[in-house]
């Protein structure tokens, strides 16, 4: 088979094969080669000393942050390269990183550490695989493996329970029935595991194509890291709006979002306040009221603890605190809510609703889903208007209510915030003399009311 390898890459192999060192392609380029998908990064493994690899590419600009394990980044035709001189790990006493790294000169050894039999693949310049643990076979067969004894790949490093699960949420690989098992039981050294790594994992996982398979088999590892799902995953729910229990319809709900993170996070945690909020009328039916606003409380707590940047904390949380709004099908109420959230939120939330939408039973909601469509285009249509629904989009400012002879200060907020009301209601126009005249009149009276002269 012949690969399409860039220039950079191919000229880094050939220098180090010239100075007489072994160089491969390894890990997840040689694995995306493999499954037609083109790599993101080339890495590069080497049986050159770290120093060796330098000296070879002593008129090339050389990196040397990963110098401490024998990682040197070289730049070639504009591309930086990870060059890994051949190595294997000692063992894991804190279960978070190996107690050191040792050089060696087999290319199998340094195969041997890596996580998956399809990670653990190296591929030559001359087009030649080494391939000692069937990687080809099991990326052919679809199948995420782990290279030697699974409990012992995990015990080592918690974070290849995640690292199992991301694969097979992005490209829909089938985990190896010891694999599988052993995940299962090993969810527990997660635990060692900084937040911070977890949370890369998670983000792209979520985004996988079949990220609903992998939370439908896998709900114990995701509760090792979020015990806060566990009364989700096991709430049953009797109402005539759902047909499946609260973790099913979860499921549901974040495969419905489009591959967008914050949509899928929203997802993922809109109920998660459930089980908080659960009562079962004498009907036998179950309500569930005020969940949003703790499944906000406990977005936000949960966000945080797994160290999310605050921009998509504090969007999800509102997408969660709003997934339950009714939003009338008015144009001051799209105004409204367009000024409240702005526009790009405003726009995920109705994504928000359609998805969850989907997620409940059909026949029940199928008039909903029609009026947000609707909805959508009436606020595309607002916004491509220019239509008034912030204080900027107003057609008067803080310094024309002073000059109206307000007093500085917060009468001015309010004083704005109430022509905004107005205007956004649609009980004056956002026309500039009209708002001043206003302003006049609000300023003669505001002077009575206090008995001010003027
Ligand atoms: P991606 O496409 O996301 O980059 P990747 O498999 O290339 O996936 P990297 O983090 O870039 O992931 O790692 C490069 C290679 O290093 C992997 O293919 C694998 O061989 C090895 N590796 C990475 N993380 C681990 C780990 N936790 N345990 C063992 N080997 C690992
Ligand atoms: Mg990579």
């Amino acid at each position: 088979m012949t690969f399409d390898i860039p220039s950079g890459a191919r000229h880094i192999l050939q220098t180090l094969n010239d100075t007489g060192y072994e160089a491969y392609l390894v890990g997840g380029c040689v694995r995306d080669l493999l499954r037609s998908v083109e790599p993101h990064d080339w890495d590069i493994c080497t049986s050159a000393r770290p120093e060796e690899t330098e000296a070879c590419f002593a008129g090339h600009r050389i990196i040397e942050t990963g110098l401490k394990h024998g990682t040197v980044t070289v730049l070639a035709e504009d591309e930086s390269y990870e060059i890994t001189t051949y190595r294997t790990e000692g063992p894991y006493s804190d279960s978070r990183r190996p107690d050191y790294v040792e050089f060696v000169s087999s290319l199998e050894a340094d195969l041997a550490r890596r996580d998956f039999t399809m990670n653990a693949i190296a591929l030559g310049l001359d087009g030649s695989l080494q391939d000692p643990f069937g990687g080809e076979a099991d990326i052919q067969a679809g199948l995420i493996h782990c290279v030697g004894e699974p409990n012992q790949r995990f015990q080592e490093d918690g974070l290849r329970v995640m690292r199992a699960l991301r694969f097979g949420a992005v490209f829909g690989y089938e985990i190896e029935e010891k694999t599988a098992q052993a995940i299962h039981e090993n969810r527990h050294m997660l635990e060692h595991v900084a937040a911070e790594r977890i949370n890369v994992e998670l983000c792209k996982l979520l985004v996988g194509g079949k990220v609903g398979d992998i939370l439908r088999q896998y709900p114990d590892v995701f509760c090792q890291f979020w015990p806060e799902l566990w009364p989700l995953v096991t709430l049953e729910q009797n109402t005539p709006w759902h047909c499946w229990g609260g973790w099913e319809h979860t499921i549901h709900a974040v495969e419905a979002a489009p591959p967008d993170l914050m949509l899928r996070l929203t997802m993922l945690l809109h109920d998660i306040g459930k089980p908080n909020c659960k009562s079962t009328d004498e009907n036998g039916i179950d309500h569930f009221y005020g969940h949003p606003a703790v499944s906000a409380k406990l977005a936000d707590q949960m966000l945080r603890a797994l160290k999310f940047d605050n921009r998509t904390r504090e969007r999800v949380v509102t997408l969660v605190e709003h997934h339950d709004v009714q939003i009338p099908y008015r144009d001051r109420s799209i105004r409204k809510w367009l000024g409240r959230l702005g526009p790009e939120a405003f726009f995920q939330l109705l994504e928000v609703k359609r998805t969850d939408g989907m997620g409940q039973a059909y026949e029940l909601v199928k008039d909903r889903l029609a009026e947000l469509e609707k909805m959508k285009a009436k606020a595309e249509e607002i916004i491509a208007q220019d239509q008034c629904f912030t204080l900027k989009d107003l057609a008067v400012n803080g310094r024309d209510v002073i000059a109206a002879g307000i007093t500085p200060g917060p009468e001015v907020g309010q004083m704005l915030n109430g022509l905004l009301e107005s205007v956004v209601n649609g009980d004056i126009q956002n026309e500039r003399d009209k708002l001043l005249q206003l302003l006049e009149i609000e300023s003669i009276s505001d002077r009575y009311r206090y008995g001010r002269k003027y």
